[in-house]
């Protein structure tokens, strides 16, 4: 369905970035060959709010299409380990409990409960409210409590009158795919307690706009915040940032503390700090975003080229990632079995399918020792660190990875 008006200010005043085409939603993988003719497209293009500068694409898929079956499951990532003890350690030291009261803690989209269990294991109270029926199952099977719903403000209510409310309430990576925006901050800041703690993380479209990361538009992914358009956000329902952190995870995400304004933390200078940045960037601009667009077009140009060389050169490429991201990047750039022989990725899930619009074969990651591509295009370029570690052997023997953006390089 298209969108005319922008999900935070309700002005009909979308202006078109980028334009994706008619495209397969990004985690469509398919299991059969004979499903490759059937698949449904979508328009998708990247627009920004003439009036508040908030970025979205202008098309909504129904939520229940896109996330009561979601096959990403947070725990399959060594990285966010780390960045659970991470958000645990930074939450403590804000809070200051010096009783040692049991914390409750709360987590919209809490997916497989990877991030809830460091909670737990730690002595808190932890509840999930994962949409995802197949996830929610794990995670309560791995005794995180989880209910399958979708966070809304109604569900803020049913929270409210059966668990009470929360310390700390964590929504990491889930806004950015909410269609109804100010119901779910509103239900935010219903279920915290009066000098509770909201965290929210998303991507943030500073390192979208810097590094050039055009491959995080896809239909799950309906806005791109800065902290500019999130205060505005978040004022409209009565609660202030008060603290802001850059985090690595996703290509750089920017994780927002937040409060009720009646709570007495004061604003740290963190916040003003990153809307400066912003600012000075233009990132709430037309002008600054078409920018953007023409660079995209250059990298597309340029990493065909890329590709086109190494087939010509009769040579192997495979791809690293079946992630949405990787899954945009291939359809933006029309790339498909004619440049890459398979795709791998560490998702089981994903494993023996063929990846949406471009129908590449999808296998473990144990594949690249048996196969020896000549070249890895990184779609999974989020955690090319960790790849580069892991894959050091396929390297010694002369193996490349092609880093994708801002400009295609090797690794
Ligand atoms: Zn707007």
């Amino acid at each position: 369905m298209k969108v005319n008006r922008c999900r935070v200010c309700k002005q009909s005043q979308l202006f078109e970035i980028l334009n994706y085409g008619k495209v397969v939603l990004a985690d469509a993988f398919l299991d059969h060959t004979n499903e490759f003719d059937t698949e449904e497209k979508y328009p998708l293009a990247l627009c920004i709010c003439n009036n508040c500068g908030h970025l979205q694409i202008d098309e909504e898929i129904d939520p229940e299409v896109l996330f009561r079956n979601y096959i990403y499951v947070t725990g399959v990532s060594d990285a966010v380990f780390k960045h659970a003890e991470h958000l645990y350690n930074s939450v403590t030291s804000l809070l200051q409990n010096p009783s040692g009261e049991v914390l409750k803690i709360y987590e919209p989209a809490s997916n497989d409960g990877t991030i809830l269990n460091v909670f737990k294991q730690k002595g808190c109270d932890v509840l999930g409210i994962e949409p995802a029926t197949n996830i929610a199952k794990i995670a309560n099977e791995r005794n995180i409590s989880t209910i399958n719903e979708f966070f809304s403000e109604k569900t803020a209510k049913k929270l409210l009158k059966y668990s009470g409310s929360a310390d700390v309430c964590i929504a990491r990576n889930v806004l950015a795919h909410v269609c109804e925006l100010h119901g779910f901050v509103k239900g935010l800041g219903l279920v915290l307690k009066k000098n509770g703690i909201g965290i929210v993380e998303v991507p943030h479209a500073l390192n979208m706009y810097k590094q050039l990361q055009y491959d995080q538009v896809f239909h799950e992914h309906i806005s791109y915040f800065t902290v500019l358009v999130l205060q505005r956000l978040f004022e409209m329902h009565n609660l202030k940032i008060f603290h802001v952190e850059e985090v690595s995870i996703h290509g750089g995400s920017v994780r927002i503390f937040f409060q009720r304004d009646e709570a007495d933390r004061e604003i740290r200078s963190s916040v003003e700090r990153a809307i400066q940045e912003e600012k000075v960037l233009g990132l709430d601009s037309v002008d600054a975003w078409k920018e953007f667009a023409k660079k995209v077009s250059t990298q597309k140009e340029l990493l065909l080229k890329e590709l086109k060389k190494i087939k010509s050169e009769g040579k192997k490429i495979a791809v690293y990632g079946a992630s949405g991201k990787g899954q945009s990047l291939l359809q933006f750039c029309e790339i498909g079995k004619q440049y890459i022989d398979f795709v791998v990725d560490k998702s089981p899930m994903k494993h023996g399918k063929f990846t949406p619009g471009t129908h590449i074969p999808v296998y473990s990651t144990t594949e690249i020792m048996k196969c020896k591509p000549d070249v890895i295009l990184l779609c999974a370029w989020n955690f090319a660190e960790e790849i580069y570690s892991q894959q050091s052997e396929y390297i010694n023997q002369g193996g490349r990875l092609l880093h994708p953006i801002p400009v295609p390089h090797y690794l």
